[in-house]
């Protein structure tokens, strides 16, 4: 059984996909639904490969960190070459994607640290101490959006703890972690230890209610997030999963004007706005309102084509049916009141007519009962919002559904004070757009943009991929010849 399951030639007929270029629709793979008996071939084989893996020391698991990482870093064009064509972002934004998996990949680095127990002498002669334990096989599965951050999220972080892992990319963009499984089999990570399988709601199926996994990493919409949840808690799995998300960027009318409006523009519209920490929403508080046609200007100018050209700032959307929900949603807000003063529908860049491109839209005026308000639209569009309050702004951000990221911009340390305090958000900025934490922190989004309670990597990845044992020992030479029984409770004296 090799690290990767190889698609046999049948499947490779019977695709289940047809992945596109997104930004001329041609065909750049076919992915296969993988079928049961590999599903289990692979979990069988995770399992095999965690009676050993287990047994490694911790230092052979941060060797193969290391090596990982340097791997990865060596191939990192190639990993950004493959997200490009298969995902459409751009070619430095792809890059940025490998780069903010690798810091993963070098915080398990210093998984000895990570897994460091706790130890007491409780007693005269008698210890209790603490063991992280791995679970055995694990899953992951993951979202179209990043193609190599997110399964980075995962797989190392779950192996280098001790686990085996099933991983299941995106149906629409595999090429990523494909690429990172081979290099994983490179660094060292012996086969059966990371398995990858391919397809849809049926491999996902497989996995909720398959026995033999223990723990499931998923992050994507909230549909299929709330269903994995479900069915994979119903079978008594421990399941983490990152949903959707609606994030609000408030700008105050003290905020420093360039800084404001270019970080918004590129937390906006970067990756075509198909970031689980875009800043979807703008909230302008008081005169800051005024700054609304420069912010137009300064998105208009944004350069929007294929995502390997020099020029480009933003590349197409994923699939044509994520195009037209987009332009729904756009099309919701006009005919709900809000007014569309830029409107990037019908964008043909030369020589890519047929992508699925959609160029920075702007909807003004809208309110909070609209549709484009209420959706996560997950394209290039950024609706506006205006209130007279920094109060009335953190009442709006709180009443919304999703809790994922937000953004203040102000020159105010007491406002930011404030707004940080009173804002019910798990990952906050101040002056900062996309405030994603570094891997020695954890991406602890929060309310609707969560299920579970361990969060992705850091200290608390940590903790969801392992489980504690504690041991109480008792050495004392007395006891070797001592007779009488101890009958009663033990207590710790
Ligand atoms: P998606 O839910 O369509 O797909 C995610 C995974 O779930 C894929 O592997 C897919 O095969 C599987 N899947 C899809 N539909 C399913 C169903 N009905 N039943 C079972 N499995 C199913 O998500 P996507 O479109 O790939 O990604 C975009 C979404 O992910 C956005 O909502 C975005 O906000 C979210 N996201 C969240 C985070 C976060 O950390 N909160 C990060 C990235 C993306």
């Amino acid at each position: 059984m090799s690290a990767l399951l190889r698609p046999s030639p049948l499947l490779a007929k019977t695709q289940l996909y047809i992945n596109g270029d997104a930004a001329t629709q041609e065909i750049v793979t076919y992915v296969p639904q993988t079928t049961q008996a590999e599903l289990r071939e692979a979990t069988r084989a995770a399992e095999s490969a965690f009676k050993t893996w287990r047994k490694s020391s911790v230092l052979t698991r941060q060797r193969v960190m290391l090596d990982l990482q340097a791997l990865i870093r060596q191939n990192m064009d190639r990993l950004a070459h493959s997200i490009t064509l298969e995902q459409g972002k751009t070619f430095p934004d792809a890059k940025g994607d490998v780069l903010r998996g690798l810091q993963v990949v070098e915080a398990a680095c210093g998984i000895p640290t990570s897994l460091l127990g706790e130890k007491l002498a409780v007693a005269r002669d008698m210890d209790t101490y603490t063991i992280r334990e791995p679970l055995g096989v694990t899953a992951g599965i993951a979202p179209f959006n990043f193609p190599a951050m997110i399964p980075l999220w995962m797989f190392p972080l779950s192996i280098a703890c001790g686990n085996t892992m099933v991983l299941k990319p995106s149906e629409r963009d595999p090429g990523a972690t494909m690429i990172l499984a081979k290099l994983a089999e490179e660094a060292g990570v012996p086969k059966g230890v990371l398995n990858v399988v391919q397809g849809g709601v049926d491999t996902v199926n497989y996995m909720c209610d398959e026995p033999a996994i223990k723990a499931i990493s998923f992050v994507g919409s909230d549909h299929a997030g709330k269903y994995i949840y479900e069915r994979g808690t119903k079978n008594g799995k421990r399941v983490q999963a990152n949903l959707g998300a609606k994030n609000h960027g408030v700008i105050m009318p003290d905020a420093n004007k360039n800084h404001t409006l270019n970080q918004l523009v590129g937390a906006a519209f970067g990756a075509a706005g198909q970031r689980c920490m875009a800043l979807s929403t703008v909230v302008f508080v008081g005169e800051s309102k005024e700054w609304l046609p420069e912010l137009v200007e300064r998105s208009r100018k944004l350069v929007v084509t294929s995502g390997f050209d020099k020029d480009a700032d933003l590349g197409p959307m994923i699939t044509p049916q994520a195009l037209k929900r987009a332009e729904d949603l756009i099309q919701s807000g006009i005919d709900e009141g809000a007014e569309v003063i830029l409107d990037g529908r019908g964008h043909k860049p030369k020589g890519f007519e047929n992508g699925n491109f959609l160029a920075p839209t702007i909807i003004s005026g809208v309110k909070t009962h609209m549709r484009c308000y209420q959706e996560e639209i997950f394209g290039p569009v950024l609706v506006c919002l205006f209130v007279d309050t920094l109060d009335e702004a953190i009442e709006l951000i709180n009443n919304n559904r999703y809790g994922n990221g937000t953004a203040i911009f102000t020159n105010s340390g007491s406002v930011a004070r404030k707004f940080q305090e009173e804002i019910d958000v798990g990952q906050v900025g101040i002056n900062v757009p996309i405030p994603v934490p570094l891997p020695m922190f954890s991406f602890t989004g929060s309310r609707g943009s969560i299920m579970g309670d361990l969060n992705f990597y850091g200290k608390s990845g940590v903790q969801f991929y392992t489980s504690i044992k504690t041991v109480t020992s008792l050495w004392r030479s007395e006891d070797a010849t001592s007779t009488q029984a101890a009958v009663n409770m033990p207590t710790m004296r």
